[in-house]
């Protein structure tokens, strides 16, 4: 029945002997340290782990967090030990209880990194409007329309930035948190295209070129309007922002059997083979990318996949570096 128990419980448990040879070794630790029972039984713990399990003291408190290699990566163990001993005082035996927590290492190291990006995030712009409105608060000072006119201006577009770190990160939580809302229904691609691209047009810089390629028809797809033109602004953003020199940004519409497919093709910057996964990923910025001031704060193609993705479609990027991207965004046809 013992047996039985340590079999069955969600700890590895490993007991030794007077001479420190494992006695036990349950089904638990077998599968945290990735070595069988067979294997580490009459054998020094240390021998079967490369490290000591045993604490130097004879009255060992509380959990302790240790780190062992299983197969070539580093497994943290949060791990309690009891000491047997007889009336003289000997150890008799040692009981280990442990826990794998390398997960939970993961996630904490993930938090604190998201705590300082979005910390500098927000502290860059806000810097900017500090400093620009408390030097035009100075009262030693005097400034002519013009030099009032550029402070002003920046205090206004360091707050649009900062508006929109903070919109990106209320979709990324909840993006996270799965309850974003979306309103599907028969989307015209086409009316999307016209108004997102228009949009980029009256701000364009730089001499890009826009072209709509749509089929005759009307193209349908189910989507959620408002989250496909969002989806598809950041993707024609991206394309004028990585292509410094200018140049022609395409966005082509298709119909396929049972979907729709949009693409935003640019002659900008490309992407290297190895980052093109990353991109997707959250602050995830490009080493190619223009200089500070330009950058977002990486979290647009993140959001953008995950809208995609929310409304049952795929995000994905052809790239080559010097050339130019391809983004392709396929949803379900209406
Ligand atoms: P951001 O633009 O805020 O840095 P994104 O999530 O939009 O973040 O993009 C992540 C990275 O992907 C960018 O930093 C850039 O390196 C790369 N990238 C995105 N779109 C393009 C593109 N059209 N051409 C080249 N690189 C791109």
């Amino acid at each position: 029945r013992n047996e039985a128990i340590l079999a069955a419980i969600a700890d590895g448990i490993v007991a030794t002997d007077a001479q420190s040879r494992v006695v036990l070794w349950n089904a638990e630790a077998e599968r945290i340290t990735g070595v069988p029972a067979a294997e580490a039984l009459g054998r020094q713990p240390s021998d079967v782990l490369q490290r000591e399990l045993a604490s130097e003291g004879e009255a060992p408190s509380g959990d302790r967090v240790i780190s062992i290699t299983r197969g070539g990566h580093d497994v943290w163990l949060s791990l309690t030990e009891a000491v047997m001993s007889d009336h003289e005082g000997s150890v008799t035996g040692r009981v280990f209880a442990f826990r794998d927590i390398s997960g939970e290492r993961v996630v904490e190291q993930m938090k604190s990194d998201f705590v300082s990006t979005v910390s500098h995030e927000l502290r860059t712009p806000l810097t900017s409007i500090y400093g620009f409105s408390a030097t035009l608060l100075r009262g030693d000072l005097t400034f002519d329309d013009e030099e009032r006119l550029t402070f002003l201006t920046y205090i206004a577009s360091e707050s649009e930035r900062l508006t929109r770190v903070l919109d990106a990160l209320l979709h990324v939580a909840r993006l996270d948190s799965g309850d974003l809302e979306l309103q599907l229904g028969s989307t015209s691609v086409g009316e999307v295209v016209a108004e997102v691209v228009a949009g980029a047009e009256a701000v364009a810089r730089d001499g890009h070129r826009f072209v709509v390629e749509l089929p005759d028809g009307p193209v349908a797809a189910r989507a959620d309007g408002s989250k496909l033109r969002q989806v598809l602004g950041a993707l024609i953003d991206n394309a004028v922002k990585y292509s410094p020199g200018g140049g022609t940004v395409t966005i082509a519409a298709r119909e396929r059997t049972n979907a729709v497919e949009l693409r935003v093709v640019d002659e900008g910057i490309g992407i290297a083979p190895a980052e093109q996964p990353r991109i997707f990923t959250k602050f995830y910025r490009g080493v190619s990318a223009p200089l500070d001031g330009e950058r977002g704060p990486g979290l647009s193609l993140f959001i953008a996949r995950g809208l995609v993705t929310a409304m049952g479609g795929r995000l994905s990027v052809s790239s080559v570096e010097g050339e130019g991207s391809s983004f392709v965004v396929e949803l379900p046809a209406a």
